[in-house]
C-alpha cells in the first residue's frame, strides 16, 4: 500500500490543495491520501482563529465523495503541538508495511530542514514536493537524500489566505473551493472579521 500524507492548516481547504493532491495520487500511483489538518501550526500563526474542529469538518466535506482520500484527526486529537515526525510515526504504526509519501508544497520544502528530526523523517517517508506559483520549484537535491520527488503538478494560484482576504472584503470565493465548504463557512460565519 502506497500512502500519501498531506498535512496543512486547511484554513480553509481549497482547489489548490485538492487538484494537486488528486494529480499526485494518480502520477505517483498512491493508493490513498490521508489529509491531516494541524491542530495549531508549529511554523506559522493561525489567521482567523478557526478552531481545529471547523477545519477538520471543512476538509471532510471537501473530500467526502473521493474514495481514495480520507481525513485524519490524528494531530487534532493529540496533546501538545503537531510535529510532522510524530504524525509519520503514528501513521506508520497504524499502517504497518505501507510505503509513506509526505506531500508538501515547494514553499514548505525550504523549511523542511528546520522541522523536527528531518533525517529520521526521510528514513520513514519519501517526500513529494508540489510546485507552487511564486516558489522556487526546482531546488534540486536537498539533504543528500534520494527519496525526494518533484511533482509535475499544475501551478494553481489559490491560497487559503487569499480566500480569507476575499471573504473579509466581501468578495466572491466561488469556484476557488468546493461549494459544500463555502456553505459551511457561511453557515458558521467563519472568516467574517
Ligand atoms: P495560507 O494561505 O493560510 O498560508 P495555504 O493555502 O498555504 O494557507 P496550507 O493548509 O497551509 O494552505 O497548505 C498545506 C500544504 O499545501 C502546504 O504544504 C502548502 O505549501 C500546500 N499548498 C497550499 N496551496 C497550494 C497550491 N495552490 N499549490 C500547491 N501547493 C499548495
Amino acid at each position: 500500500m502506497k500512502l500519501g500524507i498531506f498535512g496543512g492548516t486547511f484554513n480553509p481547504i481549497h482547489y489548490g490543495h485538492l487538484i494537486n493532491a488528486e494529480i499526485i495520487r494518480s502520477d505517483f500511483d498512491l493508493d490513498r491520501i490521508i489529509l491531516v489538518p494541524a491542530k495549531y501550526p508549529v511554523h506559522k500563526k493561525l489567521d482567523g482563529d478557526v478552531p481545529p474542529d471547523h477545519r477538520y469538518a471543512m476538509t471532510a466535506l471537501a473530500v467526502s465523495s473521493t474514495r481514495e482520500f480520507e481525513v485524519s484527526r490524528i494531530e487534532i486529537d493529540r496533546e501538545g503541538p503537531s510535529y510532522t515526525i510524530t504524525t509519520v510515526d503514528d501513521i506508520q504504526a497504524l499502517h504497518t508495511g505501507s510505503e509513506l509519501y509526505l506531500i508538501i508544497g515547494s514553499d514548505a520544502v525550504h523549511e523542511f530542514a528546520t522541522w523536527r528530526e528531518p533525517d529520521r523523517m526521510l528514513k520513514h517517508a519519501s517526500l513529494i514536493v508540489m510546485r507552487r506559483p511564486g516558489g522556487n520549484n526546482r531546488p534540486g537535491p536537498v539533504f543528500g537524500s534520494n527519496n525526494i520527488y518533484y511533482a509535475e503538478n499544475p501551478l494553481i494560484e489559490i491560497s487559503s489566505s487569499c480566500i480569507r482576504d476575499r471573504l473579509r472584503a466581501g468578495k466572491t470565493i466561488k469556484y476557488l473551493l468546493p461549494d459544500a465548504v463555502i456553505d459551511y463557512i457561511q453557515k458558521k460565519g467563519l472568516y467574517s472579521n
